[in-house]
């Protein structure tokens, strides 16, 4: 299989797609509490669009898709697509990222379509907070849809938690303490400045490393190798654990050296960066009378687009105008 390399060198082999700006949440980090006017029926991509997409991209190179959204699992038809998905020649790794609340009839349907890998997104442990963060969803829901998950087959199990100072930092020792007698990976995400959510300032904003340095107030934490799988996630262990602690340092420290992504959005927009709202529409491409070579050649000019590092601790950087829900995390 070719290499795909961008402009500096960096081997990019993997596509997010974001299947839906749609979601049954309104997290505080990701929306506003209105939610957000939903892209129009027409302009979502249809799945055979996003299909082609995947296997122009899968005959360059790309070896491995999450599907993200908005929530992936409330677009109808999902377990179908992404039994096509599983079924692109190249594609050796596939997996999701979910806010898990209909997991319990999904789980199994999904593990059957192929999926191997999930993540699912849990902020924090109590209820009456999780209402608050998620502004009224039921954490009962995500803690079903966990144990659905690892009965369908699926391991390791990954939580993604947004860090944020004031919210939810007083949880991270306990979320640690998940990983001493369980095969769970907890994964702190560092809060991220895009648009839509209401609240992301300076004062909420908490780095992995001082997480890090309450954690070990229960343990050594151990480095692991840089694992593929693991993504931008730096990779600990308590000592004796059976599960595994990331930490996804967006603003505290660059990833973008190691970045390996290309991006599509709902409405069909190729992304090389989560942070700049540099995009190119394929749509019009896909629903014209676009040639393979010509679909093959759009990607090309994405990747060298490719900026080399994100701009954030830049006076120049704007938040990005779209949200994690439109752009898929
Ligand atoms: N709805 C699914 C979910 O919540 O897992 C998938 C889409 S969501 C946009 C993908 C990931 O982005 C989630 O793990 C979510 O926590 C994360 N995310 C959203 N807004 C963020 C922000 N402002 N900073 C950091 N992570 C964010
Ligand atoms: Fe929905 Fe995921 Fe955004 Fe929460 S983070 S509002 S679950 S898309």
């Amino acid at each position: 299989m070719p290499k795909l390399l961008d402009t500096y060198n960096r081997h990019i082999s993997y596509l997010r797609i974001s299947v839906t700006d749609r979601c049954n949440l309104r997290c505080i980090y990701c929306m506003p509490k209105e939610g957000l006017s939903p892209i129009g029926h027409d302009d979502i991509l249809r799945y055979e669009e996003i299909l082609r997409v995947a296997r122009s991209a899968a005959q360059k190179g790309i070896s491995k898709i999450r599907v993200t959204g908005g929530e992936p699992l409330v677009r109808r038809g999902i377990i179908d697509f992404i039994g096509e998905l599983n079924r692109i020649p190249g594609i050796a790794d596939l997996s999701i990222t979910t806010n898990g609340v209909l997991l319990e009839a999904c789980a199994e349907p999904l593990y059957r379509a192929g999926m191997r890998r999930i993540n699912i997104s849990l902020d924090t442990l109590n209820p009456e907070k999780y209402k608050k963060i998620t502004r009224g969803g039921d954490i009962n829901s995500v803690l079903v849809g966990i144990s659905k998950a690892r009965q369908a087959g699926f391991a390791p199990i990954k939580i993604n938690v947004v860090a944020m100072r004031n919210v939810n930092d007083d949880e991270a020792v306990e979320f640690a303490r998940l990983t001493l007698d369980r095969p769970v990976h907890i994964r702190f995400i560092e809060f991220m400045p895009v648009a839509g959510q209401t609240l992301w300032e300076e004062a909420q904003f908490i780095s992995s490393e001082e997480l890090q340095e309450r954690i070990r107030a229960i343990g050594t934490l151990i480095p692991l190798d840089a694992d593929q799988k693991a993504g931008p996630a730096k990779m600990f262990q308590l000592e004796g654990a059976q599960g595994k602690l990331g930490f996804i340092t967006a603003l505290s420290n660059h990833f973008c050296a190691t970045c390996n992504r290309l991006r599509l959005t709902a409405d069909g927009k190729l992304r090389a960066c989560l942070f700049s709202d540099d995009e190119t529409d394929v749509k019009p491409l896909l629903r014209g009378s676009c040639s393979d070579d010509e679909l093959s050649r759009v990607i090309d000019q994405v990747i060298r687009s490719k900026p080399q590092r994100h701009d954030i601790h830049e006076a120049t950087f704007k938040k990005c105008s779209r949200t994690m829900s439109a752009i898929g995390g």
